[in-house]
């Protein structure tokens, strides 16, 4: 059983949306490196298309409608969209769900030291890394410094094509005898990983400091801290002390490019999972007026296990349903939970593409290619699909329907050879719930790494297959 390849298919037309739509992708993902950056964005594009908070359609006590729109946001970092459908919200929704963090590295709560002439930046990366990616590439900082009076200041360095850039240094080849002969998972430690950020010898214009007596030299060093912090002061209006309240990440500087000599693919920081997180709340702007209410969640966390306040572990999603159910007239506690039980989800995560540099750690029958489509897991999961939301066969017998209906391409995978490896999703949690859920993502290439790799044609089948299970 072999997938066909939608390049094929595709008219002058369709090969202008498809464009169309990738190009305002790539500044998705260029302006979205963090997940608050996405949030934002996908905040602006939600309004634009007649979205209103649920904060303020519940202080207005506006009571919703079929057609309707709300969103709900949770510390700017997750997002879950509504569009109000013709039946009772108790008789199910259907769900697209993705995550918007991405690995990186974070910046420790005390980062900043000097050394030797030298100031950097400690981090603690998050998500799964190879370690050995993220020296000797440029490097820029996002995030949001939060300051005690309440304001917080939006960073970003590294960007701009007349901003200075950072890096983590790497040992010179000519010295790395002893480096060599160790394992990949700890030539570059977790440790190591300090972002230099400047090396000038200021003098010091410190008034208490005493002056030399005659004779008597100057000593120049450690001054190279001070002029940092004097730039963090007047560029940013940044005190040292303020990186305690700060959610600063390091990531990959730069825009994300078309890639290949045809331009059919496209090379970016973040595809895992803002690839999915794009092409969803696309699909979600794309919906009218459905019979059952769509859904799009952009989550946090899911890197680190979807723990805390923004990650899909967290009640947020129920408790904004509640608020929904509310405001339609239709809440109580038994329908919430059969709204939540009744609902369809797609897990909208990448799935790991074949790559013929690395043909041996997939079974090629059950592996993803670029260009087939948007990729269905039915279970992921690792050593025996452990951790895996395994989903029901009549549900996926129901999701190709839908699929085949909608003259989408689609492919089936498993993350890699059986004991290769593995991973997850946030599939599980919303399945605690009792509802179906299947993976549905795009193929990516080197994932986690800096840069990853995407087909295009992949993200228009995705628009399309989202948007079909939406409107089923
Ligand atoms: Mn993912
Ligand atoms: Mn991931």
């Amino acid at each position: 059983m072999e997938r066909k390849n939608a390049w094929l298919s595709y008219d002058a037309a369709q090969k202008e949306k498809l464009n169309e739509l990738c190009e305002r992708y790539k500044t998705f993902i260029t302006r979205g490196k963090t997940e608050r950056e996405c949030v934002d964005q996908a905040v602006e594009a939600a309004e634009k298309a007649g979205f209103i908070s649920l904060e303020k359609a519940r202080k207005k006590g506006k009571k919703l409608k079929a057609g309707d729109k709300v969103y709900d946001t949770i510390m700017g970092k997750s997002m879950v969209l509504f569009t109000i459908g013709t039946a009772p919200i108790s008789e199910g929704m259907n769900i697209l769900g993705a995550h918007i963090d991405s690995p990186r590295l974070d910046l420790k709560q005390n980062p900043l030291y000097e050394d030797t002439d030298f100031v950097l930046l400690d981090t603690h990366y998050y998500g799964g890394i190879k370690k050995y990616q993220w020296v000797t590439i440029p490097l820029a900082i996002h995030g949001v410094v939060a300051k005690k009076d309440g304001s917080a200041v939006k960073v970003v360095i590294g960007e701009d094509p007349d901003d200075p850039v950072l890096c983590i240094t790497d040992l010179l080849i000519h010295l790395s005898a002893d480096q060599m002969k160790k394992s990949g998972a700890t030539v570059i430690e977790g440790e190591d990983l300090n972002l230099l950020i400047g090396s000038e010898v200021v003098e010091k214009k410190d008034e208490d400091e005493k002056k030399p007596k005659k004779g008597e030299k100057k000593d120049p060093k450690g001054n190279v801290k001070d002029n940092i912090l004097k730039i963090l002061k007047d560029k940013y209006d940044i005190e040292e002390e303020d990186f305690l309240s700060a959610e600063l990440e390091v990531v990959p500087a730069g825009p994300a490019r078309d890639l290949g000599l045809d331009r059919s693919m496209i090379l970016g920081y973040g595809h895992d999972d803002r690839i999915c997180a794009f092409t969803s709340l696309e699909a979600m702007l794309n919906v009218k007026k459905p019979e059952k209410t769509a859904v799009c969640l952009l989550v946090d966390k899911e890197e680190i296990g979807s723990v805390g306040a923004t990650g899909m572990h967290s009640r947020f999603f129920e408790n904004a349903v509640a608020e929904v159910m509310d405001l339609c007239g239709q809440y109580s506690e038994l329908e919430l939970r059969r709204a939540l039980r009744n609902a369809k989800m797609l897990s909208s995560d990448v799935s790991a593409a074949y790559d013929p540099n690395y043909a041996g750690v997939n079974e090629r029958k059950n592996t993803a290619y670029f260009g087939r489509g948007l990729v269905f897991n039915k279970y992921t999961g690792s050593r025996g699909k452990s951790g895996s939301n395994d989903c029901s066969a009549e549900y996926f017998a129901e999701v190709r329907r839908i699929m085949d209906d909608a003259g989408v391409f689609w492919q089936t995978a498993e993350l890699g050879r059986v004991d290769q490896g593995g991973g997850g999703t946030i599939a599980y949690i919303a399945g605690n719930y009792g509802m179906n859920v299947v993976d549905a993502g795009i193929a990516v290439l080197s994932m986690h790494a800096p840069c990853e790799a995407a087909s295009k044609a992949d993200i228009y089948e995705a628009v399309k297959g989202y948007e079909a299970f939406l409107k089923a």
